[in-house]
């Protein structure tokens, strides 16, 4: 099998989200690009993930171009993509629709609560387009900017990013966690997000490689 430890850590992702419940039935898709050539592993459109093997994962060029696997690659795999041709610093790619991130979307803002979750802020906000579109791609793209690793998509989900499957993961969990607790306290009127300063410092310490 061509590529096959890319591969098995894109499984292995897939199925830990399945585990944590990111990720249901069929939605959601992950990315990571081979250390060896330009090209991406992607996970297939429409197969269950519970009992997808490795070798099923599709594999496609920096433009999304299916070049491997039996089955084709996800749809949404522009967005992926994209994100990889604009960021260098990026490896692997995590899309979901985790449903705290989905309505956290809708708020219009999401804001970190604990210091874990600062890592990933400022998380952007882009407005609904057609999934699988090259629009919600440059969209996605756009609100990342330079260093952004995390963004919610209006009525849809959240896209997040990483120099590996293990920083994409941590964004993932941790942005959908920052979700979940604004959304728990919203709800019982006790909302308090973490002072800016206290962010800022935060993301300083973990930029610095310095946070406990
Ligand atoms: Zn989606």
């Amino acid at each position: 099998m061509k590529y096959e430890n890319t591969r098995k850590i894109v499984l292995e992702a897939i199925l830990e989200a399945v585990e944590l419940g990111l990720i249901h039935g069929t939605s959601g898709n992950i990315a990571l690009r081979a250390d060896e050539d330009d090209v991406v592993a992607v996970t297939p459109s429409g197969i269950s993930y519970s009992k997808m093997t490795a070798d099923q994962i599709a594999i496609v060029d920096l433009n999304g171009k299916w070049l491997d696997g039996p089955f084709k690659p996800s749809s949404e795999t522009p967005m992926h993509t994209a994100c990889m041709r604009a960021r260098k610093d990026v490896r692997a790619t995590v899309h979901t629709h985790g449903m705290f991130a989905t309505i956290a979307a809708m708020s219009g803002e999401l804001l970190p609560v604990t210091p874990p979750q600062c890592e990933f802020v400022p998380v952007g906000i882009v407005p609904f387009t057609m999934p699988g579109s090259n629009e919600v791609a440059d969209r996605v793209v756009e609100a990342l900017g330079e260093k952004g690793r995390a963004v919610l998509i209006k009525n849809h989900g959240m896209f997040c990013c990483g120099k590996d499957m293990k920083a994409a993961m941590a964004a993932t969990i941790y942005t959908e966690e920052m979700a979940q607790t604004a959304y728990y306290a919203k709800v019982a009127g006790v909302f308090q997000p973490m002072p800016e300063e206290a962010v800022r410092a935060m993301k300083a310490l973990i930029e610095a490689d310095q946070a406990v």
